[in-house]
């Protein structure tokens, strides 16, 4: 039998962010467990695209926590988490100028630098995008994304400097608890003695919190991407973009490739029985969508791709959270396919949590487990006509 002062339940970007802000908080001995290998679930697929824009002003507030960090990764992480800033664009339909507005507005008061820029302007700026079709477009200059391993692993390097044990191929069975308290982890190596979890199991979550009574209806989801070569002659740079007009998001990736998720080919994910791979169909698709935004792809050559699943929560965003029922509980659950991003920042505010009894970083309020005890589920005024109740990715 091991004891921890802190268990980490799933190595991927959220869970070992929070390791390396326990150890660096110093809340003591951290074990963080891993059923797989370090980044094999969501994490290790992510388009980790890292944008501002959303429709509520507190995942901004996180995104732009995390920001800084990505900015200044080797000072504050140590390593390299591949970030590229080439700028951000989020374009909209007509019909949505005055909401996007409105959204630019609370994000610039967090301090983002956002602004609503013309077509004319986003033709200069970028002169490969087609904006006939494009009702209104917010601009953010400093955003950007970063390789969603090299940051996994960087920030386990980090946790591991400061004293983290990470055990992988190791899978926790249970969460522990007696008289409304957790008191370990049940896992296939053992059972670990502790007083406070932090769980982020991604689709993991549903089979760890259901015993307890704490899964609000999570559910899986199946998202692919497909990667093509830049075609020759493409003028400026590749911005990162999320095109509510043909729901698509994109952005360049390395090798000269452009790498995009077209959201009709979103389906329902069976945890047991994963198919990574994406099929011709969605090739051909995708590659439809990315030159719709950007003609100049029409005929560009496809380099792969790959399908990825996270979990929902029922309103579409996360739930990072103590509940009240389990004292020593902490959870962060339910991505919903945009917690990448968001990551160094969730990682940074858990632990404050655990260490000083409070999130310092940013306000989780609006994130609790507790906003889906009523039928009052979090809705944005507007996801600008599309489907999701939030901007995905
Ligand atoms: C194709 C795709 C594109 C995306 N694009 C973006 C994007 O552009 N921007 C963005 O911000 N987000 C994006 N996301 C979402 C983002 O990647 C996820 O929200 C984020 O990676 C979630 O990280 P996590 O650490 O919470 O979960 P995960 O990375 O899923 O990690 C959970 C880990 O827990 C482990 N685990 C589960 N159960 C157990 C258990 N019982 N015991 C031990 N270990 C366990 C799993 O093996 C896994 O490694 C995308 C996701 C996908 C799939």
């Amino acid at each position: 039998m091991k004891t921890a002062d802190v268990v980490v339940i799933g190595g991927g970007v959220n869970g070992v962010s929070t390791a390396f802000n326990l150890a660096k908080l110093g809340a003591g001995q951290v074990v963080l467990v891993e059923r797989g290998e370090l980044g094999s679930g969501a994490s290790g697929k992510s388009g980790a695209l890292v944008r501002m824009h959303y429709t509520n002003p507190y995942e901004s507030k996180l995104a732009y926590e995390s920001l800084k960090i990505f900015q200044n990764w080797a000072e504050e992480i140590g390593g390299d988490c591949g970030w590229e800033q080439p700028g951000f664009v989020e374009v909209v339909a007509p019909g949505h100028e005055d909401e996007l507005a409105a959204n630019v507005r609370d994000q610039q008061e967090i301090g983002i630098n956002t602004s609503i820029v013309t077509t004319a302007e986003l033709s200069e700026l970028f002169p490969e995008m087609f904006v006939d079709d494009i009702g209104a477009a917010a601009y953010e200059p400093e955003s950007g994304w970063a390789d969603p391993n090299a940051t996994t692993q960087a920030f386990a390097e980090a946790a591991l400097a400061h004293g983290v044990e990470i055990m992988t191929r190791c899978e926790v069975i249970s969460i522990l608890t007696q008289d409304g308290k957790v008191t370990g982890v049940q896992t296939t190596d053992g059972r670990i003695d502790t007083d406070t979890v932090v769980a982020a199991p991604g689709i993991g979550a549903g089979q760890l919190l259901d015993p307890l009574g704490l899964d609000p209806g999570l559910y899986v989801q199946r998202t692919k991407v497909a990667l093509y070569r830049r075609p020759l002659g493409f003028k400026g740079s590749q911005p990162v973009v999320i095109d509510a007009i043909n729901d698509a998001w994109l952005r360049a990736d390395t090798g000269g490739l452009t790498l995009i998720g077209a959201e009709s080919g979103s389906l329902r994910g069976d945890p047991n029985d994963f198919d990574q791979t994406i099929d011709n169909d969605y090739v051909n698709h995708a590659r439809r969508v990315l030159s719709a935004r950007f003609p100049i792809y029409r005929a560009a050559i496809m380099r792969g791709g790959w399908a990825g699943l996270y979990m929902m929560s029922p309103d579409h965003r996360p739930i990072i959270d103590q509940p009240e029922s389990v004292a020593g509980l902490y959870i962060m659950a339910g991505d919903s396919g945009s917690s990448f991003k968001t990551a160094p920042a969730i990682g940074k505010c858990l632990a404050e949590w655990v260490v000083h009894g409070e999130p310092q970083t940013a306000d989780l309020a609006p994130f609790s487990l507790s906003r889906f005890d009523g039928d009052n589920p979090w809705m944005a005024d507007s996801n600008y006509g599309r489907r999701g109740r939030t901007i995905s990715r």
